[in-house]
């Protein structure tokens, strides 16, 4: 509890100063690095483990996230747009590989060339849009070619691949670095789906040109090692996701959110909470209220189904989460620990992600990149 007095260690420019802050989104950089190594273990000693970090690292901030991930020995990062590559690479310097997901716009090449960043052709149009770019430039500059093996989003459609295999021109000139693809159901680790896409990658691999070949983000890396090839892509499982639903999660909690009480009242004779009168307070039930709402990423439909904890204790959400403000039934938690200051855990050690996520009717991924920006973040580094 006496997070709040300890002035922070590296708090971003324009995060809420330490007093005036109503939540604090605590990450623990050593967490994630832990991650990382832990994703990094599962495949063998040849192959690469990259990082996805995309959105922000999953709303974790790509700055400091990619910058430990970095420390952590990670060599190729993954985002899903240009400018997301655009930022990382002023935040990494010229060393570590960046690869952009979402392919080539067309006219953006150069932006590409110029920042060292190497696109995810996902179509045969925009291989034969690198491939021009590159002859008229006279100097070939890394791709990778992502296929599609059944996951109907993005990448090459199989009548594209056709086209490639049955003239390999497309394919001279290029400076081929990856071929990817990507799975659909690897955090089910026996759905039928998970076998035929890699048969299906298989079987394009060898009729493409020999290079490297990437498949697995998170979940694929724990299935097994036939889907690791020789670079993997982790991304939610690095922010502390169980990549491994239903089993024990292998990750460390990186993430802690926390919101101040604003106000703690006692209600005698019964009376309705927040909008909606959605609950109603029978008598002699103690509310806290919160500072953090759906504006920052406490979805609404945590309302009466959230639970927050003051330090051991649990604290259902009562009535409806509002933008700015939510209400907990405090009843059962001692006096002494609501008072007006105390930070209440809306993720914590006793409601990770995942289940919060799982009470919001939704996925880690959803809730950790809708975090908003009001908070004052606290990133704990004990490199730093
Ligand atoms: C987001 C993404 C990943 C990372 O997936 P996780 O499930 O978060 O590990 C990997 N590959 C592609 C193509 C992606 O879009």
């Amino acid at each position: 509890m006496n997070d709040i007095l300890t002035p922070p260690p590296s708090p971003l420019p324009n995060t809420p100063d330490v007093r005036r802050a109503g939540a604090f989104l605590t990450i623990d950089l050593d967490a994630l690095k832990t991650n990382w190594l832990t994703c990094d273990r599962q495949s063998a000693d040849d192959v690469e483990t990259a990082a996805v970090v995309k959105a922000a690292a999953y709303g974790l901030g790509a700055e400091r996230a990619a910058l430990a991930l970095q420390s952590a020995g990670c060599k190729t990062f993954f985002v899903a747009t240009i400018d997301e590559g655009i930022h990382l690479r002023e935040v990494l310097g010229s060393g570590p590989a960046i690869h952009i997901f979402n392919g080539l716009m067309d006219g953006a090449e150069r932006d590409f060339t110029h920042h060292q960043l190497t696109p995810v052709l996902n179509s045969l149009a925009e291989i034969d849009a690198w491939r021009a770019y590159c002859t008229g430039a006279g100097e070939a500059q890394p791709c990778d070619i992502h296929v599609d093996t059944g996951m109907s989003r993005l990448g090459l459609p199989d009548d594209e691949l056709q086209k490639v295999i049955d003239d390999p021109d497309h394919l001279t000139h290029l400076k081929l670095d990856m071929i990817l693809s990507h799975l659909s159901v690897s955090e089910i680790t026996d759905h039928p789906k998970n076998a035929e896409q890699l048969a299906k990658f298989r079987q394009i691999l060898v009729h493409m040109p020999p290079t490297r070949a990437a498949f697995a983000n998170s979940s694929a890396i724990f299935l097994s090692p036939e889907y690791h090839f020789d670079v993997t892509r982790p991304g939610v499982a690095l922010y502390g996701v169980n990549p491994t639903p239903g089993q024990p999660n292998p990750m460390a909690q990186v993430l802690r959110l926390q919101a101040k009480i604003l106000q703690v009242r006692t209600i005698d004779t019964p009376q309705t909470v927040g909008y909606g009168a959605t609950h109603t307070a029978q008598g002699c039930e103690r509310i806290a209220t919160v500072s953090l709402g759906y504006a920052d990423g406490y979805r609404r439909n945590l309302s009466n189904s959230g639970v927050a904890y003051i330090g051991e204790y649990p604290a259902p959400v009562a009535g409806r989460v509002s933008m700015d403000l939510l209400t907990l039934d405090v009843s059962n938690v001692p006096e002494a620990l609501c008072r007006p200051g105390t930070l209440v855990d809306l993720i914590g050690p006793h409601n990770p992600v995942d289940d919060v996520a799982e009470r919001a009717g939704t996925i880690g991924y959803e809730l950790l990149t809708g975090l908003g920006t009001r908070f004052h973040r606290v990133y704990l580094d004990s490199e730093t």
